[in-house]
């Protein structure tokens, strides 16, 4: 597991960014990275390791001056954990920039097609490819770049984009990884987690499977993959900040259990393809895992317990 925040607001958008991610530190992650639109330019920074170091590098978020961000800390699933696989990830122009959770499927057929057409890829990630993939649909209405995207990604998602031609807008949708969206008068917010938001507000709303949701400086418009304009409820949220962090649960550890099913689900379905185990990122032929006859689980952790 690991973190997406988003801010579009009156404050600077990097320290919001930068807070938000420690908060959602809990998540564990290897690198973290921002991306700050300051009207002309979209600028980025990632570092590998602690958020202590991105934190260092942009002097608290200050080298990154903009009302509008979004920012992220990985989990390396596809690629090892460096600078360059570190999100946020761009299009060939630096005109789309995308944060994303989780595992995008069917990514190899997606970058076969997209190289195919001249597409170009620095990193090893799987989340490039919607960058490129965005790039390729956007005909200058992101709803509908981001629409016709979805239609083509399986797996699971949680996504914060920004579009340099729109500079008053950030764009967050979700499919199996969580993603929640904050709203106050100093700015509307994205995050994974509640606890990355409570600092500025504590109404909420609840990202389901496959919606999208539009934050401007001083709105939310939410819509379904399909373009529709969707009604939502907020949720006030109560709870202080060490009881969000648990997600209600009375301690980590019993979170931790309760999350099990999921976790092993989440882990478990996007490898098993009509009924067979299919480990793309693997890289091996049927042949050569064959040969293998011995098996390491390396794990850390409270499983322990
Ligand atoms: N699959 C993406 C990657 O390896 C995202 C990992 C994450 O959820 O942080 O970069």
């Amino acid at each position: 597991m690991c973190g997406i925040v988003g801010y579009i607001g009156t404050h600077q958008a990097a320290p919001v960014l930068l807070d938000g991610l420690a908060k959602l530190e809990y998540r564990g992650y290897d690198s973290a990275g921002i991306a700050v639109y300051d009207g002309e330019k979209i600028r980025t920074e990632k570092a590998v390791g602690r958020l202590k170091v991105l934190e260092e590098l942009t002097q608290d978020g200050a080298t990154l001056p903009g009302t509008v961000g979004i920012g992220h800390t990985r989990w390396a699933t596809h690629g090892v954990p460096s600078d360059l696989n570190a999100h946020p990830h761009f299009n060939h122009d630096h005109s789309i920039v995308v944060v994303h959770n989780g595992i995008i499927e069917n990514y190899l057929k997606l970058k076969k097609k997209l190289a195919g057409k001249g597409y170009e890829f620095l990193s090893e990630t799987d989340t490039e490819v919607i960058a490129h993939m965005l790039d390729y649909y956007y005909k200058g209405d992101p709803l509908d770049a981001i629409s016709k995207v979805m239609h083509r990604m399986e797996g699971s998602y949680g996504l914060g984009i920004m579009f340099r031609d729109h500079p008053d807008e950030v764009y967050a949708v979700r499919k199996d990884s969580p993603l929640i969206v904050g709203t106050s008068p100093e700015g509307n917010l994205i995050a994974s987690d509640v606890p990355a938001v409570l600092k500025y507000t504590r109404d909420v709303y609840f990202l389901e499977n496959e919606e999208i949701v539009k934050l401007t400086r001083d709105g939310l418009h939410f819509y379904n993959i399909d373009e529709e304009e969707l009604e939502k409820e907020a949720t006030h949220i109560d709870w202080d900040m060490n009881a969000a962090e648990k997600g209600g649960y009375e301690h980590f550890m019993l979170k931790e259990m309760h999350e099990q099913p999921k976790a092993v689900k989440d882990t478990l379905t996007p490898r098993i393809k009509n009924g067979d185990v299919v480990i793309e990122e693997l890289g091996m032929t049927d042949e050569e895992i064959r040969t293998i006859s011995k098996i390491f689980i390396v794990a850390c952790g409270s499983a322990y317990h």
